[in-house]
């Protein structure tokens, strides 16, 4: 249906590029148009001290058959199965995760595991009707003791603000139908012959790094016609008074018109970029709010660190929240070194003094942070080091912010021909599967004329890893 229009694509991240790819397979003209320099957005791999890195953990998973379906068609056999291995250092200790009755007992003392019990009993007694908050909803799930353990100090590192004002949509979403009974029994009896909680124990992984889906698909929408213009950043969106976008303009003054525009870009970015908005709506958008990740990279002179594809760290004496250890994803990533590269993860709003830290301060503060914590041997080295920043990568689900995201997507939705999709695009905490299951269903919406209810994806659907014991609910 859409064979003759003309669709612009803001954004090679996995939401815009699966729609590229999808809308290019059914004969659509389509260009892409990325103002960085490669493919991948957030989920890209890049070449790093002679070895292939991802920008922090990617883990591919998705119980959703169009969207693995998909991800075969794209990689086919270019994948590994990775064996997943994470654990959360709290107080000096490894908790594997999910959580092992064994390790837990081992590592907690008797009264440690009284007080979870027994506030965990309380709060069966107690009970609280109103979930509205982060701190509410896992204390009534879990009970207050093991809130305290193993959710508030990550949480309040990754989204900088406290427990009791972050929304309960993001415990909904992650560690959804979950409950201290499952955590016990699976620790208990472990998982076995529970289908999904084996799938997720390994996951699929390019052997070229989680990138490698989105280069693939690159290389394949050009060979269908497409195009993909690099370093192009798009500023200015022409609108007019019927809710019709015109052209796009980027920051070197380039214009791009288009028959239909599927629009990547921060969601705040893109409406603070219109020629014409409802300023009510502007100063709305005003108040949705991004978190920014920073990543240092260590190459250090060792390929036998820890064993975990990445580790959780509670720890609140240091600052980053999360390691990637790339030594164990797949060994093709390694291009046979012998040396490790660790990724930490610190995160920080704008105005934080963090985000606007040297180069030189972050990688001198990660490498004092591996050592407080005794990842590295003291005699390691660290050969090589690097920092990537990634702004806006997290959209704070502030208590309340439904107030201010619904009024933007009733009035995004009367556009005619403009379609936000994508993780800060829709403001939504995608994952690369739902991303590209967004990427899916706009060239579906497009291609058949029917509303494919993009916005719900996420937040109402039922959330695929629910049979996963996702006790901490990291899944970032
Ligand atoms: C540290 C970290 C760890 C993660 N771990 C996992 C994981 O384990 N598993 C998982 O599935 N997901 C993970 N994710 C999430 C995953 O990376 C995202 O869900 C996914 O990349 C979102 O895809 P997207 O296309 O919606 O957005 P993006 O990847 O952000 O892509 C958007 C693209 O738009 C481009 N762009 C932005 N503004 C403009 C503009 N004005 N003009 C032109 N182009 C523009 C950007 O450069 C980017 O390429 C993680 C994310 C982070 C940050």
């Amino acid at each position: 249906m859409s064979s003759n229009k003309k669709v612009i694509v803001i954004g090679a991240g996995p939401a815009g590029l699966t729609a590229a790819y999808e809308l290019a397979k059914k004969g659509t003209k389509v260009t892409v148009i990325e103002s960085t320099g490669s493919v991948g957005g957030m989920a890209k791999s890049f070449e790093l001290f002679g070895q292939i890195v991802d920008c922090g953990p990617h883990r591919f998973f998705s119980s959703d058959k169009i969207v693995n379906d998909l991800f075969h068609e794209v990689v086919q056999d270019d994948y590994t199965l990775v064996n997943r291995l994470t654990r959360i250092y709290y107080k000096n200790k490894f908790f594997d995760y999910p959580l092992k009755l064994g390790n837990v007992l081992k590592n907690l003392s008797p009264i440690e595991i009284f007080q979870i019990l027994w506030s965990y009993a309380i709060q069966r007694i107690i009970g609280k009707k109103n979930l509205e908050t982060f701190e509410d909803w896992v204390t009534d799930k879990f009970g207050k003791k093991l809130f305290q353990m193993f959710f508030k100090t990550y949480s309040e590192k990754l989204w900088g603000i406290t427990c009791d004002k972050i929304d309960s949509d993001w415990a909904a979403q992650r560690i959804k139908k979950l409950s201290l009974y499952e955590a016990v029994k699976a620790a208990i009896f472990g998982n076995k012959g529970n289908k999904h909680k084996t799938l997720v124990d390994q996951f699929a992984y390019p052997k070229n790094g989680t990138g490698e889906v989105y280069e693939k698909m690159a290389t394949a929408i050009l060979k269908m016609g497409g195009e993909i213009l690099f370093n192009k950043r798009i500023s200015e969106i022409e609108v007019d008074n019927d809710k019709v976008v015109h052209s796009m303009t980027d920051d070197s003054g380039i214009k791009y018109t288009a028959d239909i525009v599927i629009s990547t870009m921060p969601l705040t970015l893109l409406l603070k970029g219109m020629t014409v908005i409802d300023q009510n709506i502007l100063e709305i958008s005003k108040k949705l709010y991004f978190r920014n990740t920073t990543l240092v990279y260590l190459e250090i002179d060792s390929d036998k660190l820890f064993p975990d594809n990445w580790i959780y760290i509670h720890s609140p004496e240091v600052k980053h929240g999360r390691i990637t250890n790339f030594r164990n994803w797949c060994t093709s990533i390694n291009k046979e070194k012998n040396t490790t590269i660790l990724c930490l993860e610190f995160w920080s709003f704008d105005h934080e003094e963090l985000w606007g830290y040297s180069d030189e301060k972050l990688i001198e503060m990660a490498e004092r942070e591996i050592r407080t914590l005794k990842l590295i041997e003291t005699s390691s080295n660290v050969l090589n080091s690097a920092v990537v920043r990634i702004p806006k990568c997290y959209p704070v689900y502030e208590t309340g912010y439904m107030e201010n995201l619904q009024p933007v997507i009733d009035y995004l939705k009367e556009f005619k021909n403009l379609y936000p999709i994508g993780r800060y695009g829709s403001f939504k905490y995608n994952n690369q599967d739902h991303s590209i299951l967004m990427g899916i269903l706009i060239a579906k919406q497009i291609e058949s004329g029917k509303d494919q209810n993009l916005w719900s994806i996420n937040t109402d659907s039922d959330y695929q890893e629910q049979t996963e014991i996702n006790l901490t609910g990291y899944n970032t």
